[in-house]
C-alpha cells in the first residue's frame, strides 16, 4: 500500500468542521482496513460522525491505541496557492487541508498497523482508531466514543496528536516535542451594555467605550512566568543533555528565579505561552452605523491557562480586572489542563523515532492547544501526541493555516517510526513496574 496516494485519496473527501461529515472518510479507512482482512466497526452519535474501530491483533495488555480524528478545519481556497482538496504535490511537498491535521498521522497509523498485522507478530493488542468532529471539541466524535466503546482497550497506551518533530527549536538539530501535557482552553465573553445614542452625543460610560478599555488593559496584561511539573521535565532534558544552561531545579519561589524563567522564555520565544497563562482577544462586536453608538458591545477571550489552575479562578481574575468598567465576564468554554505521566511509552517512542532520527532530541511537552487525549486520558488510556514528522522550523505554524503541507519524505517515515514504535511495544519485556 502506498501511503502517498492514501493520503492524497484521504485529503481529497472534503471533511471540513463544520459541518464535519466524516462519512466518505470512514467508508475509505474501513474499505483499506477489510481489503486487508480486518474487521473494523463504525459508530457514532450521529450518522455524519462516524468514528472507526478496528482491533488490528493481539491479546495481551497492555495495549496500543493509534488515534487521530478524520475532520479538519475550513479552508479558504482564495487565500491558498493550490486548491486546498485537491492534493497536489509540488516542491516535494504534499499540499492540502488535514496533510498535517491530522490524516497524515491517521494514514501513517493505518499502514504501520496493517503491516503489523501481516507480520502475525502482534502479541500485545493493537487498536486503529479514528474519530469525527475533533475540530469542534469533540463531543460527538471522541467524547461519544470512549463512553460507548462496545468493547474494552482493558489496560492500553493511546498515542495520538499534539506534538511533531521540528527542527533547529533549541539550537541545531531535530527535536521531537512529545506532548504529554496540554494547557487548558478557557474561552469568554465580555459583554458591556450601556444607553444607545446619536454619535454627536457621546459619553465615556457608552458600551463601546468601556469595553475598549477592558480590552486594552487585557492586551496589556501578561501573567508572571511559572514553572509546572511538565515544563520542568522538558528544560531538565534540555539542561541535562547540555543545550541549555538553565537548571530548573535550581530554581525555587524567589524574584530572582522569575527573571532568570522570563529571561529564558525570551531566549526560547517559543516556550513562552508554556510558562505562563495566556489571553488571547479573538472577536469584537459592535454597532452598525458610524454615527450610532450601540447600546451593546461584546468580545471574547481564548484563555489558555496552565497545569494547577482554576477555570473559575481564572475567569472570576479576568472579572475582578474589568470590573470597574462595569464589563460582564462569562465562561463559553473551559477544559482542565490535561496530561499523562511520563512512562514506558515514552522509552519505547523515543527509542522509534530514534530508528530513523539517530541525532534527534525527544522532549516532554506540553502542547498549547488541546486535543481529543484528554477523553482518552477519562478512561484511564495514559495518552501522548505526536505526529512524528521533521519539519523545518518555519512550516510549525501551517497547522491549521494557509497552504498546508507535510514534505513527501515525511510521510514514509512516519510509517516507520510508527512500525517501529509497534515492534518495540511488542517485544518490550515487562511494562507492570509502571502500571
Ligand atoms: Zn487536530
Amino acid at each position: 500500500m502506498d501511503p502517498v496516494s492514501l493520503l492524497r485519496e484521504y485529503i481529497r473527501i472534503d471533511t471540513s468542521n463544520p459541518p464535519g461529515d466524516c462519512r466518505g472518510t470512514a467508508e475509505l479507512l474501513c474499505r483499506v482496513l477489510i481489503g486487508n482482512g480486518l474487521t473494523p466497526i463504525t459508530f457514532g452519535e450521529v450518522p455524519e460522525k462516524p468514528n472507526v474501530l478496528c482491533h488490528v491483533g493481539g491479546t495481551e495488555e497492555p495495549g496500543l491505541v493509534l488515534i487521530h480524528h478524520m475532520d479538519v478545519v475550513p479552508a479558504q481556497a482564495e487565500e491558498w496557492s493550490v486548491p486546498p482538496f485537491s492534493a497536489e504535490v509540488k516542491d516535494g511537498y504534499l499540499y492540502g487541508r488535514g496533510t498535517l491535521d491530522t490524516k497524515g498521522l491517521g494514514v501513517a497509523h493505518l499502514c504501520a498497523a496493517i503491516d503489523a498485522a501481516r507480520s502475525g507478530r502482534l502479541r500485545r493488542k493493537l487498536f486503529f482508531v479514528a474519530n469525527a468532529d475533533e475540530e469542534v471539541g469533540g463531543k460527538e466524535g471522541a467524547g461519544y466514543f470512549v463512553r460507548n466503546l462496545p468493547i474494552s482497550f482493558g489496560r492500553a497506551y493511546g498515542m495520538n496528536e499534539g506534538g511533531v518533530g521540528v527542527r533547529d527549536i533549541f539550537g541545531e538539530g531535530a527535536f521531537f516535542l512529545v506532548n504529554l501535557w496540554e494547557k487548558g482552553p478557557l474561552w469568554l465573553t465580555l459583554s458591556a451594555g450601556g444607553r444607545a445614542g446619536h454619535g454627536s452625543r457621546p459619553s465615556s460610560g457608552d458600551a463601546p467605550a468601556r469595553l475598549s478599555r477592558a480590552m486594552a488593559r487585557i492586551a496589556e496584561h501578561r501573567d508572571p512566568a511559572r514553572l509546572t511539573d511538565p515544563v520542568r521535565e522538558m528544560m531538565r532534558t534540555l539542561f541535562d543533555q547540555g543545550l541549555t544552561n538553565l537548571d530548573p531545579d535550581s530554581l525555587g519561589g524567589r524574584p530572582e528565579d522569575t527573571a532568570r524563567l522570563e529571561a529564558f522564555a525570551s531566549s526560547y520565544p517559543e516556550t513562552d505561552p508554556l510558562l505562563r497563562n495566556t489571553f488571547a482577544i479573538t472577536t469584537l462586536a459592535a454597532g452598525f452605523k458610524p454615527n450610532v453608538i450601540p447600546g451593546k458591545a461584546e468580545g471574547t477571550l481564548d484563555c489558555r491557562i496552565l497545569p494547577g489552575e482554576d477555570p473559575e479562578a481564572v475567569a472570576a481574575r479576568v472579572q475582578d480586572m474589568v470590573r470597574d468598567l462595569d464589563v460582564r465576564v462569562e465562561i463559553i468554554f473551559s477544559e482542565e489542563p490535561n496530561g499523562s505521566p511520563r512512562g514506558p511509552l515514552f522509552t519505547a517512542l523515543s527509542d522509534a523515532i530514534r530508528s530513523v532520527h539517530p541525532d534527534a532530541v525527544v522532549l516532554p511537552y506540553m502542547s498549547t492547544g488541546f486535543t481529543d487525549s484528554r477523553f482518552f486520558r477519562s478512561i484511564g488510556v495514559d495518552t501522548y501526541g505526536l505526529m512524528p514528522v521533521l519539519l523545518p522550523r518555519s512550516e510549525f505554524g501551517r497547522i491549521h493555516g494557509v497552504d498546508e503541507r507535510i514534505p513527501l519524505s515525511g510521510i514514509d517515515e512516519m510509517v516507520r517510526i510508527i512500525s517501529a514504535l509497534i515492534e518495540r511495544w511488542n517485544t518490550e519485556k515487562d511494562f507492570s513496574p509502571f502500571l
